[in-house]
Formats: C-alpha cells, sequence, structure tokens
C-alpha cells in the first residue's frame, strides 16, 4: 500500500476537509504551505576536541497569527519534511484549542544519547543563536518548546541565550517549557498528557459513541495500551489510571510487555530507571516485538511515541476501539482509513495532543504579565470565602471544622488556573469539534477538527491585507 511522506500526510487530512469549507483553492493553497523554512548547518566541538557538523531546522508554517509557536526536536530522524509536517500541525492544533498563535516547529538531527550533558548544551546554545541571527525566535516572533527529545533543561538554555543577547523586557516569553525558577509555570510538564486524559474523558462521556463502539460511558474500567513511556505517555497513563481506567500493555523502545491484570505504572517507570528496559517487570509477559504490543486486546491504545507507527501494514491488526493519538501524526491516512471501516473512534492528535501548547500560553501570558496567576488574587479570594462561610455558620448554627473551613476556602494557586484553565479548553474543544462532525453528518473527528482549524484560519487569510 502507499504511503505519504509526514507532511504530505497531514496535507491529505487538510484536503479532506478543505472540501466540507467555503475558501477557493488558492487560499487554502496559502493555508496549506510552510510560509518560511530555515535549514542550517552549524559546528560545535565535541567533548573529544574534534568538530562535528550538526544540521537543524525552524519551520514557521503560518503567519496568520504570531508569533508562532512550537516545540524543538531532538532525534537522529529529523528532516525538513517531518519539521514542515509538525510546523502545519501546530498551526492547526493552536487553532482547535483557540491558542492565539501560527503554527512552528524546530528539529536537530541529532541521537541524545550520542551526546554527554555539556555537548548537547552547546548544541542548543549555538542553535539557539543561528535562530537568533535570522530572526527566528523572539516573544513576539517565534516561541520555541519542548518536544520529544528536549524538556524544561533545553528551554532554560534556549532562555538564557536569549537574553543574553536581546535587552527585552519580555524576554522570558521568548520560550516555553522552561525551568520553574526561570519563569516557567506550574503544570507544564504534565500539561499535554493531563490534556490527552481529559480528552478521552471527554470522547467517552458520549453516550452514542460509547454505544456505537458497544464500551460503557466513562473511563472508569477501561483498558488501554500505551506506546512510548517518555513525558507525555507517563503522564496521560497516570491521570488514566487515577479514573480508575487499566494499564495492560506497553510498547517501548526494547519492547513489549502485557499484562491483563494490570501494569503498576510507577513501579515500572523505577524498574526501567533501574535496568534500562521494560522487559522482565512484575508478573508482565514479553511480546514477540514492540510493535505487537499496539495489537493488544484492550478498549484505548494510546500512541505516544513517534509519527507512523499506525499504517497500511498493521492497521487491519489493531483491536483496540478507541484510538487516542498523543503523539503527533501516529496514524497514516490509509491507517486511518482502514480504522474507520471498521468502526475505531480516533481521537486526532491535532485536538488530544494540544494540552501541551494551552499550558505553553498559559506561560507565555505570564511572562509578558510578569505576574504568576494566583499572586495578586488568592488571598483576597479566601478572605471572602471565609466571610462567607462564617455568615453560613451564623444563619444555620452549622459549625464547620478547621479542615472544612480551609478547604472550603481554598484560595486558587497558579496550578489549580493552569489546570482548570487546561480542562477548560479541551472540552470546549472537543464540543466545537462533535458539533461540526454531526452539523456536516461525518463519522470522523480528524476531518471536523481540521474543518475547525481551517475555518479559523481562512477567516485570518480573508481579513489580510495582500501587498502587491
Ligand atoms: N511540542 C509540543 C507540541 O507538539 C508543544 C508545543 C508548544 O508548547 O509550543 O504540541
Amino acid at each position: 500500500m502507499a504511503e505519504y511522506k509526514f507532511y504530505e500526510q497531514v496535507n491529505k487530512n487538510f484536503d479532506k476537509a478543505a472540501k466540507y469549507t467555503r475558501f477557493d483553492q488558492g487560499l487554502l493553497n496559502q493555508i496549506k504551505v510552510c510560509n518560511t523554512i530555515y535549514h542550517v548547518t552549524f559546528p560545535i566541538r565535541r567533548d573529544d576536541g574534534r568538530i562535528e557538523v550538526i544540521e537543524g531546522w525552524r519551520v514557521e508554517h503560518s503567519h496568520h497569527k504570531t508569533p508562532t509557536k512550537g516545540g524543538i526536536r531532538y532525534s537522529h530522524k529529523v528532516d525538513e519534511d517531518e519539521t514542515m509536517a509538525l510546523a502545519a500541525l501546530m498551526s492547526y492544533k493552536c487553532a482547535i484549542v483557540d491558542v492565539p498563535f501560527g503554527g512552528a516547529k524546530g528539529g536537530v538531527k541529532i541521537s541524545t544519547r550520542q551526546y554527554s550533558e555539556t555537548e548537547i548544551e552547546r548544541i542548543t546554545r549555538r542553535y539557539t543563536y543561528e535562530l537568533i541571527k535570522k530572526g527566528f525566535i523572539g516573544p513576539g516572533v517565534d516561541v520555541p518548546a519542548p518536544d520529544y527529545g528536549t524538556g524544561a533543561r533545553e528551554m532554560g538554555w534556549i532562555l538564557d541565550t536569549y537574553r543574553q543577547m536581546h535587552d527585552d523586557l519580555n524576554a522570558e516569553a521568548s520560550v516555553t517549557g522552561k525551568p520553574i525558577q526561570q519563569g516557567g509555570i506550574r503544570g507544564r510538564t504534565e500539561a499535554t498528557g493531563r490534556g490527552v486524559y481529559f480528552g478521552i474523558r471527554e470522547a467517552c462521556a458520549v453516550k452514542e459513541d460509547m454505544d456505537e463502539l458497544g464500551l460503557d460511558v466513562g473511563v472508569e474500567g477501561k483498558t488501554f495500551v500505551v506506546q512510548g513511556l517518555g513525558n507525555v505517555g507517563y503522564h496521560a497513563s497516570l491521570y488514566m489510571i487515577e479514573a480508575g481506567a487499566k494499564l495492560v500493555g506497553i510498547a517501548e523502545i526494547e519492547g513489549g510487555i502485557y499484562d491483563p491484570e494490570g501494569i503498576d505504572l510507577k513501579g515500572i517507570v523505577e524498574y526501567r530507571k533501574e535496568t534500562g528496559s521494560i522487559i522482565g517487570f512484575g508478573n508482565t509477559k514479553e511480546l514477540a516485538s514492540n510493535k505487537d504490543a499496539l495489537e493488544l486486546d484492550c478498549d484505548i491504545l494510546i500512541p505516544a511515541a513517534l509519527e507512523s507507527q499506525i499504517t497500511g501494514d498493521n492497521a487491519a491488526n489493531i483491536k483496540a476501539k478507541i484510538i487516542a493519538e498523543a503523539a503527533n501524526g501516529p496514524t497514516t491516512a490509509d491507517a486511518h482509513d482502514i480504522l474507520k471501516d471498521r468502526g475505531a473512534l480516533i481521537l486526532p492528535d491535532s485536538y488530544l495532543n494540544a494540552g501541551g501548547v494551552v499550558v505553553s500560553y498559559f506561560e507565555w501570558l505570564k511572562n509578558i504579565q510578569h505576574v504568576r496567576y494566583g499572586r495578586i488574587n488568592k488571598r483576597f479570594d479566601e478572605s471572602s470565602l471565609k466571610k462567607i462561610l462564617k455568615e453560613i455558620e451564623n444563619v444555620s448554627g452549622k459549625k464547620f471544622t478547621e479542615k472544612e473551613m480551609e478547604n472550603l476556602s481554598h484560595g486558587a494557586e497558579e496550578y489549580d488556573l493552569v489546570d482548570s484553565g487546561l480542562e477548560e479548553t479541551m472540552i470546549n474543544a472537543y464540543q466545537q469539534i462533535s458539533e461540526i462532525r454531526n452539523e456536516h453528518g461525518l463519522n470522523d473527528l480528524r476531518t471536523a477538527a481540521f474543518i475547525n482549524a481551517i475555518n479559523k484560519i481562512g477567516i485570518m487569510y480573508e481579513q489580510m491585507g495582500i501587498f502587491p
């Protein structure tokens, strides 16, 4: 079966949805193209003194809103096609969850395991310097964040490098996903996984959809398999288990495991840290290969690793009724059709994994406001609530215990506000895409999500002055 390259896959999904919009082909083409592509090579000195050439990209897919936003990926598989596809997905993702940014993505072609911490620091700082030189980073221009292979540590180096070269009041807003001490926000690390959970919860609350799949309403009692125990896969699993779902299988680089009785998530993460592998943990059984884990019997499959994991080759063997795309682009267009033909519910990446960029947006807002959420109103809210509770005591004669008083009068802190803002966003976005699905009589949330994105971005381009 012919498979398309990643950027083409994204555009195939786009074209499917574009038919349901009112825009002409010229405008649709403008939405689809990548506005700017920066490909850079630079030297770094390895710890042993050798010089090595490193290759990197930053793609700004759409300037219909600025800044553009998207993570930076470190992987030996990074190339221009992948970075373009991921940048385009960022534009659609931001539109779907009403985050007012255009989409971008960066990538550095390195296998992080082969470099020391100081080497990765040198690569990160030099890559940032190259972005600065060409105007591909800045609080109002283009704002990177973590992605596969990067995290708060790298974002901290990026900010520090940016700051050395810009005396900008808003410098902290030039990158998100930073350590808290450098202007990061509480809840960003777990945000993508938390958003994945909120999205699955929304989908599982729709009775008609669950009836069609032959499943009960709600997350509780459902079995799931996760591919990838990285930041996103781990946190999505954590919240699924907290809500009463059972983790029955895991796929990781080194192999796949299965236990129908349920796998202890924290236990396996510890075990993997000690042994370097998930194989041999507790009562789990080893599968012939990591790909086999995707084909296990379960209600929900959560691919939380890289793109093109579910393809025309294995889609027919996948038994999960719900495919929850925590990764970007895990399902190819052919695989999507095969899964849909047998009635699976696919929660598309462009919606489901948007929690990361939602909380990045909150972080950016925090940075340009120069104040932590909750700092100004927390104490005021608490004393107002205490006054109300005292009044209730006076009127009713009931006396609250100290603990009750404390719980009921708790003023919102940064984490509380971030979490409720994320929850609200994921609920609203789900409602928007399911309304579009129903309006067009579609049986496909991915197409509905793309229609939503195209409509929102298209309006921006219609209103834009096109210069001669
Ligand atoms: N890399 C993440 C994503 O693919 C987060 C992007 C961001 O926070 O800007 O959505």
